[in-house]
């Protein structure tokens, strides 16, 4: 079975710490010593050895030879320690992972008590400075009068973040980014033990595209090794920093726009397969996501002029204040596939969290939306809101008033039963009315009704071509329209390729439909992508 590199070289012993030559001699002197502090605080950029430093220090403190500053590895402490990174009496927790402050009050609870088998009753604390107020509150009171026998490991790669009452009774390391040399020359030694050929200038370039972590160094060189077989040259290396492949990353985005799940998680795959590093895709779908909503927000200067026309339909495949939301999971999601040690997960829950933001939209309409639709002219009038009149929206931005739009030149044939057809549409089932208002345009032309699709989203126009979809929209035509239509789906630009003309055929209902969903996008919605960004999936309900 292949193992990792970054796991296979993570370091066991305080000698085997690369870079952090201060920080070991003074916590290898301090053991010696039998100076023992209550807590310690390991600082730094991410990749450069805290919580393996964290983890050494534990057995050090516990091994059954201890305290000492070579564990002897083979005691049942130091084997728990080194096989899942806690044991017995050392407790693990990651800040990042387990924000709850029951978990967090728990950890610290049970620290206190005596020692199971052990000489001291350990936390490590990883990524503390994510703790909450409450949880550093149980902290410091537990740091303030620390029991004998416990002791507490807090690493963090934001010092800034954390309570000064906390720092100060710690005792601080701080833990340095590495040089591309100093990475280099780790990798090169790496290689050489694993049998894997590198030239100098690869390793070079692998090294200094870890920007200072050796971990991401590490698992740079794996995937060289991997895609080129054996043989890492500058060119396979190159290759694989290189740019993702953007008609890929194109897809990617063009499938969550549509809500396309399947095909976004296919696309991610297909990026990923070729050898591109996760966090390095995350990367460069953040900047994409950017560059989207910079061109929806009106920013296009950046934008080749021949690729503006292509650049701005992409942008529209999405509501702008979803671009909003995405770009700020997809900053979220990359912070977070820094800390966590497998950052394709990271790029996973981002993509499938993306995907359920047009379903997300969709339920909050449904909340919003009064009970008002010519399918149930029988309804009552709608329950009065709890605060004033009108629907109370609150925003993320500031909805510009909507500009004027240039009277139609020829107004769409049949402009009423096609506000009909929407509207009837949106009271049977809102996720395929959603999709539906993806279309390019939609016309009556003599019993066809055409939607059209921009070929970025060509996943909803796939979505509608389900049988039960395709159903519905000829039953709902049928009755907006008072005869048989038969539903057209179409992708692709007109016939005679003028997208501009395409533009204009939107009918205006449609137009007002979809600024009118943007509108109800609700804070809670946010904050259900935020939990469903946080693993609670099963919290969201789809519709029907
Ligand atoms: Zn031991």
């Amino acid at each position: 079975m292949h193992v990792a590199l970054p796991r296979k070289w993570r370091p066991r012993i305080f000698e085997d710490l690369v870079g952090q030559e201060a920080v070991a001699r003074t916590l290898s002197n301090a053991i010696a010593e039998n100076r023992i502090a209550s807590a310690y605080l390991l600082t730094g950029p991410r990749g450069v050895g805290k919580t393996s430093t964290a983890r050494m220090l534990a057995r050090a403190l516990n091994c059954d030879k201890g305290p000492t500053i070579r564990p002897c590895g083979e005691c049942a402490s130091c084997r728990e320690i080194l096989d899942r990174g806690d044991s017995l009496d050392v407790l693990e927790m990651d800040g990042a992972s387990n924000r709850k402050i029951e978990h967090a009050r728990e950890l610290i609870e049970t620290v206190r008590y005596a020692p199971q088998r052990d000489r001291f009753r350990i936390a490590i604390i990883d990524e503390v400075h994510m703790l909450t107020n409450e949880a550093f509150n149980a902290l410091l009171k537990t740091l303030e009068e620390p029991p004998a026998h416990t002791r507490f490991i807090l690493a963090s790669t934001e010092l800034h973040k954390i309570p000064a009452t906390i720092v100060s009774r710690c005792q601080r390391f701080a833990f340095r980014a590495l040089t591309v040399k100093e990475i280099a020359a780790q990798l090169q030694k790496v290689a050489k033990a694993e049998k894997i050929s590198a030239t100098p200038g690869a390793l070079r370039l692998l090294a200094s595209a870890a920007e200072g972590s050796l971990r991401d160094g590490l698992s740079l060189l794996d995937q060289a090794a991997t895609v080129a077989g054996g043989a890492v040259d500058e060119a396979r290396c190159a290759e694989i920093l290189a740019l993702v492949n953007q008609e890929l990353l194109e897809g990617m985005y063009s499938a969550v726009a549509g809500g396309d799940r399947s095909a976004a998680i296919a696309h991610l795959g297909r990026l990923t397969e070729a050898g591109a590093d996760p966090r390095h895709v995350l990367k460069e779908f953040a900047a994409f996501l950017r560059r989207m909503l910079m061109v929806a927000a009106g920013a296009t200067a950046d934008v080749a002029e021949e690729d503006r026309a292509r650049v701005a339909a992409l942008s529209k495949a999405m509501p702008y204040d979803n671009l909003l939301r995405s770009v700020s999971l997809a900053l979220e999601a990359d912070a977070l596939a820094r800390r966590i040690d497998d950052p394709a997960l990271a790029v996973q829950m981002l993509i499938l969290t993306l995907a359920e933001l047009p379903r997300l939209r969709g339920i909050e309409e449904a909340i919003a939306a009064a009970p008002a639709s010519p399918a149930k002219p029988a309804a009552p009038a709608p329950a009065p809101r709890p605060s004033g009149s009108g629907p109370r929206i609150v925003s993320l931005v500031s909805v510009e008033p909507e500009p004027e739009e240039p009277p139609a030149a020829e107004a769409p044939p049949g402009g009423e039963p096609l506000e009909r057809f929407h509207d009837i549409l949106d009271a049977r089932r809102r996720v395929t009315a959603a999709q539906v208002s993806l279309a390019e345009s939609i016309c009556a032309v003599g019993d066809d009704l055409v939607l059209r699709f921009g070929i970025d989203r060509a996943a909803a126009k796939e979505a509608l071509e389900e049988h039960g979809a395709k159903k519905l929209l000829a039953e709902v035509a049928r009755e907006a329209f008072g005869r048989p239509m038969r539903v057209v789906l179409k992708t692709g630009p007109p016939a005679d390729g003028d997208l501009g003309k395409a533009a204009r055929e939107v009918p205006r209902a449609t137009i007002a439909r979809e600024r009118a969903s943007s509108r109800a996008e609700l804070d809670p919605m946010v904050r259900s992508a935020m939990e469903l960004f946080h693993g609670e999936l099963t919290e969201i309900k789809e519709e029907e």
